[in-house]
This record gives structure tokens, sequence and C-alpha cells, in this order.
């Protein structure tokens, strides 16, 4: 654990209430935890994993960390000492630790190195005991750029040219943990934030960017979707992250946002970078007015990157290629995971994204405009663009990851 987490992270255990008011045996208890709780997070962090699950068995606590999208397991403990360790997080989230029934969520913030990170605790009641799970923000996407997340040069060719426009609107679909909000703020990363007003409306807000206004929506408080893109009008903004466009009114919001002067950055749920186009009709939007907002539509997918370290080269199976209709490589040589030491024996390490990037053609507008059925809008797509799946091919030709983890992420559209 480095020093600054170390100090920061007991200030925050030790101001709370709740620790004060634990019996001298508790707070001698509470410190033991204390000293294992930051180990499992100092190390958690330092693998770069996203989540910490403690979940409990019959007889013991189990303690896993997700790494590259995987759940690991990293240790086992009585559950006597989970319970403590548990309550130990419990306090410094200020949940209730008397209150084992009921769903509790909550979170804390540290800091390691010189970046910050914000963690989301979240429990429910098991019938074994508290199922717990920390989620892990690293909160300044500092290393995130465009040219780090696996976007071919035409790609990122295509976003640089999005980020200079006035007005218009990028969607991005994938499922979820597809790394969308990441590259959503890779290309805000891009947009000249010092002479130009930029508002985001995120639920949560996922980093923190500066020269940037960002709303975190909140029912409870009124704050929604669209309550905060109305008020960003009166705000003088000219680029607009929404997190998603989940409902009908955010998505008239979004397209009447772009029309109205501002570029609109936005996520999805839609099966492909053509799907959105029609999830964007059924939502109630004219097909004018989508044809001429839409500039860019993107689908993404991420996928682990091999370990360099310990990668075995194999000849690709042509036939397997064929059965599966999977385009030809240009290469007689692929890598399969091994294991070793630096990846923790999975044979993967980090991860890459696998993109879908469509840039509105004449010929497209064209499409939407007539209301072209989906099937005959997607062909025109294939002959002029390069779907995800070719571009996992190519990253497996490459050897940046496995023909397995292109396949894997294939079936699961
Ligand atoms: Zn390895």
């Amino acid at each position: 654990m480095s020093v600054c987490l170390r100090e920061i992270m007991e200030l925050q255990f030790f101001k709370r209430d709740g620790a004060e008011a634990l019996t001298e045996e508790g707070r001698e208890k509470h410190s033991k935890a204390l000293f294992l709780v930051k180990r499992l997070i100092r190390c958690a962090v330092e693998d770069g994993a996203t989540d910490i699950h403690f979940e409990p068995e019959e007889k013991a606590v189990l303690v896993r960390y997700r790494i590259d999208g995987v759940l690991r397991d990293i240790a086992c403990y009585d559950k006597k000492t989970a319970a403590a360790l548990v309550s130990c997080i419990k306090i410094a989230a200020d949940l209730d630790i008397t209150q084992r029934k009921r769903f509790q969520d909550g979170g804390f913030r540290g800091a390691y190195e010189k970046e910050d990170v914000e963690f989301r605790i979240s429990t429910v009641r098991d019938v074994c005991g508290d199922k717990m799970v920390l989620r892990i923000l690293r909160t300044s996407p500092t290393d995130v750029s465009l040219d780090k997340i696996g976007l071919s040069k035409e790609g990122i060719a295509t976003l640089r040219e999005f980020v200079a426009r006035q007005q218009g609107v990028l969607l991005i679909s994938g499922p979820t943990g597809s790394g969308k909000t990441t590259t959503l703020y890779t290309v805000l990363k891009e947009v000249d934030r010092i002479r130009r007003n930029v508002l985001t409306v995120e639920d949560p807000v996922e980093y923190h960017l500066d020269h940037t206004t960002q709303i975190e929506i909140d029912p409870d408080k009124q704050i929604t979707f669209g309550a905060a893109l109305r008020s960003s009008m009166r705000q003088d903004t000219n680029v607009i992250m929404i997190g998603e466009v989940r409902d009908e009114e955010t998505a008239v919001t979004a397209i009447h946002l772009a029309f109205s002067g501002h570029l609109v950055l936005s996520s999805i749920h839609a099966r492909n970078a053509s799907a959105i186009v029609y999830r964007l009709l059924d939502l109630g939007i004219e097909p004018y007015l989508l044809a001429s907002a839409l500039h860019v539509l993107m689908n993404q997918r991420l996928v682990r990157r091999l370990c360099q370290s310990c990668c075995l080269p194999v000849r690709p199976d042509s036939a397997f290629f064929e059965q599966l209709g999977l385009p030809a490589l240009p290469t007689d040589t692929i890598y399969e995971p091994c294991g070793c030491k630096a990846c923790g024996g999975t044979g993967y390490k980090g991860r890459t994204g696998i993109f879908e990037l469509l840039k509105m053609t004449p010929e497209l507008r064209d499409a939407i405009m007539n209301k072209l059925p989906q099937s005959k809008f997607e062909r025109i797509v294939s002959q002029q663009f390069q779907t995800f799946l070719v571009d996992g091919i190519n990253k497996v030709a490459r050897g940046e990851t496995s023909l397995a983890e292109v396949v894997h992420v294939a079936h699961s559209i």
C-alpha cells in the first residue's frame, strides 16, 4: 500500500463515529480487520481489479477480484474474520453495521499514489451471510486516450473529425461492462474544453474531468436526465455528454440539442451500430430529424489482451474459420494463452476494445429518410464499414488477443 493510500484511508476510517463508538475490544478487532482490509484493497488497486467480492459460503467467506472482466479467487477467511472485515468496510462507507437484513449502498474515497480512487459498496443478505461487493472507480483516467483503447487509425480520425464539429450526435452501443463510458470519456478528452463549455449528465459520474460541469442523476431530488438536459440549454453549453439514452424524453431532447447547435455524445442499448438507428425510430424520433442529426454510430465489446510473456504460437485451423463464417486470416500464426506469474496464470493481461464504427454517408442518410428495413440498412453498412467481428479477427492476426476471446464475445451479442 502506498503511503498516500494508507494515510488517507486511515483518516477516513477513523474519523467515522461508528469506529469511535466501539468498545476497547471492538476497537482492537477493528484495527486488525482494518489492516487486512487495506491490504486487500491495495492489492486490488495494484492488480487493476474493478471489483472486490466477499462471498459467504457455508463455512467460510471467499474473496474474489474482478480483473479484466473475469472473477478470480484471491483469499478465503473464516466467518468470524470475514464478519470483522465486512463491518470495517461498512463503517468506512457509513453503513449501519447492525443492519443485516436489508440492502445497503454507500461508499468512501481514497487515493492511490497521486490518483483519486472511489469505492462504492453494496451489501445484500445471502442465506450464508453478508454478501458485499466493492466497486473500484479510478476517478482520473489520465492514462486513457483514443489511441490506447484499440481503435483503428481511421476510427481515431473519424472521432477527431467529430469533436471538431459544432453540432451533431455520436452514439455508442454495447452491453454493460463493454467499455462504453471509457470510450465516451476518451472522446470528451479530445474536445477543446478550454474554449468550449462541456457538460455531462451521468448516472453515476464515473470519472472527474477538468473544465467540465458534471451533473449526477438523483431522482429523489428531481434531477432526472430530462430535467438536467433542459437546464443544460440555459447553461451556454457547447458539448453535452449524456450517460445513456434510456427513454423517449432523453432521445427527443438529445436530437433537439443537436439541432440547436450542440455536440451530443451518448450511449444507447442496441445490438449493433445499425440497430441504434432503429432503436431511436422505435423511441419515436422522426426519420428526417434522425437522418440529419446522427454523425457517428459505434458498437463495441472488450476482449482480454494476451499476456505477451507467455502466449504460444499456433497454426490457425482454417476449417474452424469457415465453419463459423469468420473472415480469412491474413497470417498463418496466431497465439493462444498459456499462463505465467506475470498474468496470474490466466494467460491474459489487460483488455482492449473491438469496434464497429459507422460514419454517416449520404446513402445511409437516404436509407434512414426512406425508413428502409433494418436488414437492408445493415447490408449497406456491411459493404462500407468493418464489423466488430472483422476488427476482432484483425486483432487476433496481430497477436493482441486470442481467437477464443473474439468467438466468445461474438456469441454474447
Ligand atoms: Zn502470462
